[in-house]
């Protein structure tokens, strides 16, 4: 049996455990620079807020309704996602790690355990722990866990572990389960399916193989073996490495002021070469991005992406800097109001199995050592506590973050004060 856990409505979640006044009232949190509804509390849908919509074309109707306006804070959600999956893998022994907010969970080898029993226990134990809700789906294959996840979200009864462990449940299950909601099958299946009838996730259990693999290829093949209880997808225990990683935003406002984008790139380079450390991964390719804002037709506007090609693989930060600094230069137009710009590293490498060149040296022994220092310290104190010079210290191309969160648990400032009487 294969189990999923979701947190519910998790970056709303994670506002509420630092914040009691929250609960039963509806939250939203809001994308990078405020801009869009991102995550909503129960109370949220409630009020038909739609997932996506803009927050300056709701200002108004957010106001009367008094919904609580968060920015998105990544470093709060981080660390309590990281929170929960240490509770649930003391649980159970084989969990996946599939986003921010879902876990899956490998029961082979559980079969003479009472898992409503063990899922209980698990929803009730990261709840006192964590203070995030989350619910459980249990059944024979990926697939079918997560219809049964979503399914135990609706129902009062299924209160968030509902478990698929015969067939006429899985049916019964499968023929209220709109055929959109099946995990793997995009919105464009979805509209095609229904021109050919198929609108539950049971009629297309039924559905003819032949048909299945023409129309939908062996991977929808398999998303209905797996509605079918054959299992297909394996858990995948390890996230297996990125292929290339990319730090980019957009600046609180436009700008045409070339230090300030420089400082922010520098930031974004920092932030892009500690994530390559942490999975042991060296750079090939560094590319830098550079873009106005394509919504203001009125304005020039320009977009230029540069890539080069380095020497010898890296992931010492001063040299990531010192090369995306050379990219920008190269790209950089005066004149223009740009609203962002990033860098992606790509042609990853295992950091110890990095080809040396004849003429270049790679990072030294020393550069290791003063990059594990940089993250022990970044780590414990707080981010960018050592910095390069080039990431500033002003900070004006920051993200508009207006209803910022305190970052509770990650930054001794924010720690939450009590007061007693
Ligand atoms: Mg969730």
């Amino acid at each position: 049996m294969f189990g999923i856990v979701d947190c519910n409505n998790f970056y709303a979640s994670c506002e509420r455990v630092f914040n009691p006044k929250l609960e039963n009232k509806p939250v939203v949190v809001l994308s990078n620079n405020d801009g869009c509804v991102i995550a909503r509390s129960n109370e949220a849908k409630a009020l038909g807020i739609p997932m996506g919509a803009p927050a300056f074309k709701m200002e108004e109707f957010l106001k009367s309704n008094q919904v609580f306006v968060f920015s998105s804070n990544y470093a709060l959600y981080g660390d309590m996602s990281e929170r929960v999956m240490t509770t649930i893998a003391s649980f159970v022994k084989d969990i996946g790690i599939y986003s921010i907010d879902e876990c899956f969970l490998d029961f082979t080898g559980y079969k003479y355990l009472n898992l409503p029993k063990v899922a209980r226990s698990l929803k009730n134990d990261v709840k006192q722990y964590t203070g995030i809700p989350i619910s459980i789906g249990i059944a024979p294959t990926k697939t079918l866990a997560k219809v049964a996840n979503k399914a135990s979200k609706k129902s009062k009864e299924l209160n968030g572990v509902y478990i698929l462990d015969n067939s006429q449940k899985i049916t019964d299950a499968l023929k209220v389960f709109p055929v959109e909601d099946i995990w793997g099958i995009g919105r464009q299946y979805a509209k095609f399916l229904k021109k050919y009838n198929i609108n539950t996730a049971y009629e297309l259990s039924q559905a003819n193989d032949t048909w299945i693999r023409n129309n939908l290829k062996i991977v929808g093949l398999r998303t209905v073996e797996e509605l079918r209880g054959i299992p297909c997808n394996d858990l995948e225990l390890v996230v297996p490495n990125k292929k290339a990683v990319c730090t980019a935003r957009s600046f609180g406002k436009l700008t045409n002021n070339y230090d300030l984008v420089s400082e922010a790139l520098a930031n974004y380079s920092s932030v892009c070469t500690a994530k390559l450390r942490k999975q042991k991964s060296a750079a090939n390719i560094v590319t830098v991005f550079l873009e106005t804002n394509p919504f203001k037709v009125n304005e020039p506007q320009y977009y230029k992406t540069k890539s080069m090609e380095l020497p010898v693989a890296t992931n010492y930060t001063p040299k990531i800097i010192e090369y995306s600094q050379q990219l920008l230069k190269s790209i950089w137009k005066s004149g223009y109001n740009y609203k962002k710009c990033g860098v992606v590293l790509s042609g990853l490498v295992q950091e110890d199995t990095v080809q040396q060149s004849l003429f270049e040296k790679g990072d030294t022994e020393e550069n290791k050592k003063i990059m594990s220092v940089l993250d022990l310290f970044n780590n414990r104190y707080g981010k960018d506590t050592l910095r390069s010079a080039a990431q500033g210290y002003k900070r004006e191309w920051k993200l508009r973050q207006e209803k910022l969160s305190p970052k509770y648990t990650t930054d001794w400032n924010d720690l939450l004060k009590i007061k007693l009487k």
